[in-house]
């Protein structure tokens, strides 16, 4: 079969090599006679798949004794609301249910949105609790293009605050924080990490909560990642009722199982973070994904038909998206693209464009190919 490159936002491209293993495993995993998909998750083999693959985690990103690792369902979308119910309780725990809280979120494309919206709308019957976006790129500059520079976040008062959310790489909008924004080390910072997952080192003592969907860097849908520092998580249970399955303190308690957890998804993510380490770890990766990005933007910057709506210091190094200067163009290059066996190139419905997403398993030979063809297609047309 020709090859096909998968440019895929997520469900997204997995390591072959990842996918073979589990072929070769898939009637019989260690001698059990059974599928993984076969096994209880009480069993002592599951159990194991489980703890190793939270080692390898804690090995890969270095995350200190006082972070938990969850593994939740419902997708990153549930954590929207999962993240707001834990920290505002506990924030509530730690000062009162009868202060006022502000909860702040940088807005920085469709993602983040999206979770901001998500906190307006549960705070609706919650007088006490305030939902501040500190910026907001879209009001600041028209559209979602760029991290908002230092000077125009408003941030909460540090005292008040529950927690500071972003989002590190917007998915749609191809803009990635370069840095972890600095807010008062008093308040938790979370980060939907669900598109940069495991692409570079990241310093967990700088963060309250990084959740991530695993069907972009991981492995495939089905499972959330959820580290969280350990004083965060405070017991729901006596408080105000909040659906059992968002609450931390539940999930920990039962070591992610309290109900049946997706135990394929968890095994895949398994594997690929063995595949990880097997390819020098996240600072090997990061060197990596470096090297591929780079040479995609130099191309778009290079070639006169394309053109990256991202300002230079805020582009995706996982979701690189571009337009070219027409829209006649553009549907060309698509199915052009298609002919040459490049799926799902095409930009996010709401936004429109190219969108190529290149996550840690996306080959740098398939880039190659890519870029191969841009200039190509600038020959052809310029
Ligand atoms: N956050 C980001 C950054 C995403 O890219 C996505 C999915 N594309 C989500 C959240 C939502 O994830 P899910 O579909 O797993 O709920």
């Amino acid at each position: 079969m020709e090859p096909v490159y998968n440019f895929g936002a997520g469900p997204a491209k997995i390591p072959e090599s990842v996918l073979k293993r589990a072929q070769v495993e898939l009637l019989n995993y260690g001698n059990t006679g059974m599928s993984v998909m076969e096994l209880s998750h009480r069993s002592k083999t599951f159990g194991e798949i489980l703890a190793r693959t939270k080692s390898n985690l804690r090995n890969l990103l270095d995350i200190p004794d006082n972070y938990e690792i969850l593994f939740m369902q419902g997708g990153a979308t549930t954590q929207f609301s999962a993240i707001f119910y834990n920290l505002v309780a506990a924030k509530q725990a730690a000062i009162g249910e009868d202060k006022d809280i502000a909860v702040d979120y940088f807005v920085t494309g469709s993602w983040s949105n999206k979770a901001c919206q998500e906190a307006e709308r549960l705070s609706q019957d919650m007088p006490h609790v305030r939902v501040n976006r500190v910026a907001d790129a879209k009001k600041l500059t028209g559209k979602y293009g760029q991290v908002p520079a230092q000077d125009t976040w408003q941030l909460s008062d540090p005292e008040q605050t529950a927690y500071v959310y972003y989002c590190d790489n917007e998915t749609v909008h191809g803009v990635e924080f370069a840095n972890v924004p600095e807010v008062d080390p008093r308040v938790p910072l979370v980060a939907d990490m669900s598109s940069n997952f495991l692409s570079r080192p990241v310093d967990v003592k700088k963060f309250g909560v990084i959740y991530g969907g695993a069907q972009k860097n991981l492995g495939p849908a089905g499972v959330t990642l959820v580290i969280v520092r350990k004083d965060l998580v405070v017991d729901l249970k006596k408080g105000p009722l909040r659906p059992l399955m968002l609450d931390y303190q539940t999930m920990l308690d039962n070591d992610s199982m309290y109900n049946t957890p997706p135990t394929f998804a968890i095994y895949m993510v398994g594997l690929t973070l063995e595949w990880l380490l097997e390819h020098g770890g996240l600072t090997g990766i990061q060197v990596v994904n470096a090297r591929k990005s780079g040479k995609l933007y130099d191309a778009i910057d290079r070639l006169s038909l394309f053109k990256s709506p991202v300002q230079p210091d805020s582009r995706s190094k996982m979701n690189v998206v571009f337009n070219l200067t027409t829209p006649e163009l553009e549907k060309e290059f698509l199915k052009g693209g298609e002919e040459r066996n490049m799926v799902q190139l095409k930009g996010h419905r709401s936004v429109g464009g190219v969108r190529a997403s290149i996550y840690n398993a996306m080959p740098e030979e398939h880039i190659d190919k890519l870029i191969e063809y841009m200039e190509e297609f600038q020959n052809q047309h310029a």
